[in-house]
């Protein structure tokens, strides 16, 4: 039966080869996949596409084998990997998704983003978020030399880790509102996104009509992957 896959939150580094190797076997086992969609912070950290080391071109040389092959990648940037760029697409041969754009899954519209940005309690992420996005921001980080690149990264990442950490659960989470604001304006009944990993399907009722959010796995232990084949059911499978 044909299937389409989706899958966020692998935060791929060099250091975390369990996650490397199930993305890596997911790639080679291709059959009936119509599409691979990889929801946003795929990388624990991108600083640019002209950052070349030998993981990077292992992921982007097996990606690029599968899509040669006839897989469709499709990716989004999460809050960790937004500066993966043309290059990176060029080469692997996926093609770029906007932050919420709506797929037909076999007859069901259905809205896709990473996440972050549903999260709107946590108002100091998205006011730095709104910086970063910032495509003036981007060129002149870009123009940097690596070293400095990968020194101001790390930096930020050690800031968001000691942010997180004053956040209460419920400002980690998506807000209901946020969420169903985005369904109506995009017109869907059907969400799924990442960011949280809080992987979860809920179901609750907008528009008088049945409406279900799917958060996608982070990749901490195992690999997992939603599977919606052609039928119109889905679930998630563990790597
Ligand atoms: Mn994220």
């Amino acid at each position: 039966m044909k299937k389409i896959l989706f899958i966020s939150d692998l935060h791929l580094q060099a250091s975390q080869p369990q996650a490397t190797h199930a993305f890596l076997g997911l790639l080679k086992d291709h059959q009936d996949v119509e599409a691979l969609y990889i929801l946003g912070d795929f990388f624990e950290a991108w600083i640019g596409d002209d950052d070349k080391n030998d993981y990077h071109q292992s992921i982007i040389d097996a990606m690029k084998a599968a899509t040669k092959s006839g897989l469709n990648i499709y990716f989004l940037h999460g809050n960790r990997d937004f500066l993966i760029g043309k290059k990176f697409l060029q080469e692997t041969g996926a093609q770029f998704l906007p932050d919420e754009t709506v797929v037909n899954l076999y007859g069901t519209p259905t809205l896709l983003m990473h996440g972050d940005t549903l999260c709107t309690l946590d108002y100091a992420y998205l006011r730095s978020r709104k910086f970063m996005r910032n495509p003036l921001v981007q060129k002149i980080f870009l123009c940097l030399p690596i070293a400095w690149r990968r020194k101001i990264a790390d930096k930020m990442r050690a800031d968001s880790n000691k942010h997180i950490k004053m956040l209460t659960d419920e400002m980690m989470d998506v807000t209901q509102e946020a969420v169903e604001n985005k369904m109506r304006e995009h017109h869907v009944q059907v969400l799924i996104h990442g960011h949280t990993h809080r992987p979860d399907m809920h179901r609750f009722v907008l528009e008088n009509k049945p409406a279900t959010r799917i958060v996608l796995a982070a990749w901490h232990d195992r690999g997992s992957v939603l599977v919606w084949d052609e039928a119109g059911n889905y679930s998630f499978i563990t790597l």
